[in-house]
């Protein structure tokens, strides 16, 4: 077997980095800044971004959202939606949508796990190949590039591009054909069911990493992912 051929799919966010409330709280950054004295709360924000984003509905592809302006124009009517729904009138949604995809897109809005570099560089020293494949924006390629760790991957593959969100099998897929067909591959990510469930569906075998959840292999983080695929 040639050092070549052997491939980790790796997640983004919760699993290279995390960025808790990233949404919400790109919203709460624009309201301060637009509308001071607005007095909408970062949890009365929750519930209204627990659905509607592209991944929410995995088994649609969505291959009018690949031009990023699409993409952004369908996010922004969630956050017009979330806004109306906490008391704002429509006419400042589309300012603030603006303001919030800037916060999105800013690779200081997420923090890199500490074990990401120095673990990939060993494992590729062993001859791994690393690609991201992610539910994720359509800039998702530049944050990767802004948080200097683009060295690392072959390949980002966001969902917001190959129109299709994990768990599709149809994602997978993809990210195998972007691999070159290896003849060994791993999905490491921190879903069960977007990452695990259906990297497993598409017969690629998985590693749940940073959770607790159901999943025949688990990793406290990248390091042990090195352990695991030897
Ligand atoms: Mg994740």
């Amino acid at each position: 077997m040639g050092a070549d051929s052997r491939v980790i799919l790796w997640d983004f966010d919760g699993t290279l980095c995390r960025a808790d409330g990233l949404w919400r709280s790109a919203l709460m950054v624009a309201l301060d800044e637009q509308l001071a004295g607005h007095g909408v709360t970062s949890d009365e924000l929750r519930p209204h971004f627990r659905d509607g984003f592209p991944w929410h509905r995995p088994d649609v592809a969505h291959p009018e959202l690949s031009d990023p302006e699409a993409w952004w124009a369908e996010v922004g009517g969630l956050f017009a939606r979330a806004g109306k729904a906490v008391g704002l009138s429509e006419d400042v949604a589309v300012p603030l949508a603006r303001r919030a995809r800037q916060v999105v897109i800013d690779p200081s809005s997420y923090e890199l796990f500490d074990d990401v570099r120095p673990a990939l560089t060993a494992l590729r020293g062993r001859g791994w190949r690393h690609l991201i494949l992610s539910n994720h924006v359509p800039e998702l390629a530049d944050i990767v590039c802004g948080l200097g760790i683009a060295d690392l991957f072959e390949a980002v593959l966001t969902s917001a591009l190959i129109d299709y969100e994990k768990p599709h099998p149809e994602a997978f897929r993809l990210a195998l054909e972007k691999a070159g067909q290896p003849e060994v591959v791993w999905m490491v990510g921190d879903n069960v069911q977007a990452d695990i469930a259906g990297a497993e569906a598409a017969g690629v075998p998985a590693i749940l990493i940073r959770q607790d959840g159901q999943a025949k292999r688990r990793a406290a983080d990248c390091w042990d992912v090195a352990e695991i695929v030897g």
